[in-house]
């Protein structure tokens, strides 16, 4: 089968690869109908994740149940399918609490060794361990375009604003608009909060947030502590989601966040940085932080996105062939889409 591999900082390829096959009761096999790219995927794509060199990418994806185990119960051969970007054994002693981001045999699809070497979902087929927990049939009606959202991007902009506690008629602001922060953002107002301030510096990224409702903000225009400022009374957010995974991103957030707010740190941070600790002391952040918990939120923000609550707007912007995967990794890196979907 053909799949997009890492080759080395900034190039990727789609080579031949072994066809997967089950290897435990409770895995399934899936024939992949698209895979997304994710910024996830970038830090990989930068080299700085130690990610192998020929090792398959992506870990967003809707697919067709080829086979699976005897042990399997929830999804059946021929069944359209989407899956979350991690898996959890349910077993164990984070499983047992809920906490399936915190499993101690968890394992990333397309990371390389230190996301338990699963290849990844950008191939013509994949293997998805522990599929009970894993995949989740896709609702009919829910395109596949937003259905690989679930199991990632919305699952991490829900976990975003879940972890949070954001309440109602309070204040949200979102640093970085890639899929992670709109859907953040709309997790926000699904959530009922007064106003969501959306950050980022690429105009058609800010357009998408200004169609979900948010005053947005350009970082190389403006100075996103002073509209923050102006828009919540002096305040500052109640809640700073930072969705980019950098130094000057958390930066900003606890800057824009408010005395004994939460700042909810999805982005991923793949090197430490430094951060103001002075700040958050004075101000009484609170920081919450990591994976997300997208094997728990799956049946809800399937739900909220088949009933229109959840609504990121059009974030997929492109499709491709599998084959084409050299050129979407470019154009996303260079911020000229938002998510691609590879088709093989
Ligand atoms: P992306 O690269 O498409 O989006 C990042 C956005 O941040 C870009 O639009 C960029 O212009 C903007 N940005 C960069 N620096 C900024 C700054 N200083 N201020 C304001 N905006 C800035 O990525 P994505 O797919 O949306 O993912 C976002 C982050 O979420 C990544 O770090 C990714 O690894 C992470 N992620 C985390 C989880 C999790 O479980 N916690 C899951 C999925 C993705
Ligand atoms: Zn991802
Ligand atoms: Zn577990």
């Amino acid at each position: 089968m053909r799949a997009v591999t890492f080759q080395g900082p900034r190039s990727v390829e789609v080579l031949g690869r072994a066809e997967p096959e089950l290897q435990c009761h409770d895995d399934a096999l899936i024939r992949v109908v698209a895979s997304g790219i994710c910024g996830s995927d970038l830090h990989i794509y930068h080299g700085r994740v130690p990610t192998a060199r020929g090792f398959t990418l992506g870990h967003e994806y809707v697919g067709e149940v080829l086979a699976v185990g005897d042990a399997v119960r929830s999804v059946s051969v021929g069944e359209r399918v989407l899956g979350t970007f991690a898996t959890a054994c349910g077993t164990c002693a984070g499983c047992r609490l809920g906490l399936y981001h915190h499993c101690h045999e968890a394992r990333v699809f397309g990371l390389g060794p230190s996301g338990g070497s699963l290849p990844g979902t950008q191939a013509e087929l994949a293997l998805v361990p522990h599929a009970d927990l894993t995949l989740r049939r896709a609702p009919d009606g829910l395109p596949d375009e937003l259905a690989l959202l679930a199991g990632d991007a919305m699952g991490t902009g829900y976990h975003a604003i879940a972890a949070a506690g954001i309440e109602p008629g309070e204040t949200c602001a979102v640093v970085g608009l890639g899929p992670v922060g709109l859907c953040a953002a709309t997790a926000a107002k699904a959530a009922g909060t007064a106003a969501v301030m959306a950050i980022d510096m690429v105009e058609s990224r800010l357009e998408v947030a200004r169609a979900l409702g948010a005053d947005v903000i350009h970082a190389g225009e403006e100075d996103a502590l002073a509209r923050v400022m102006d828009l919540t009374h002096g305040r500052g957010a109640h809640v700073t989601v930072e969705a980019v995974g950098s130094a000057g991103a958390l930066e900003t957030a606890c800057r824009i966040t408010r005395r004994g707010g939460t700042v909810s740190l999805v982005g991923v941070h793949v090197a430490p940085c430094r951060v103001d600790t002075g700040l958050i002391f004075r101000k009484g952040l609170r920081i919450v932080s990591g994976l997300a918990n997208v094997v728990a939120h799956l049946d809800r923000v399937l739900a909220m996105m088949t009933a229109g609550v959840l609504d990121p707007g059009p974030i997929v912007t492109h499709e491709l062939a599998l084959a084409d995967a050299p050129d979407a990794y470019e154009a996303f890196d260079r911020r000229e889409t938002l998510k691609i979907l590879l088709r093989p």
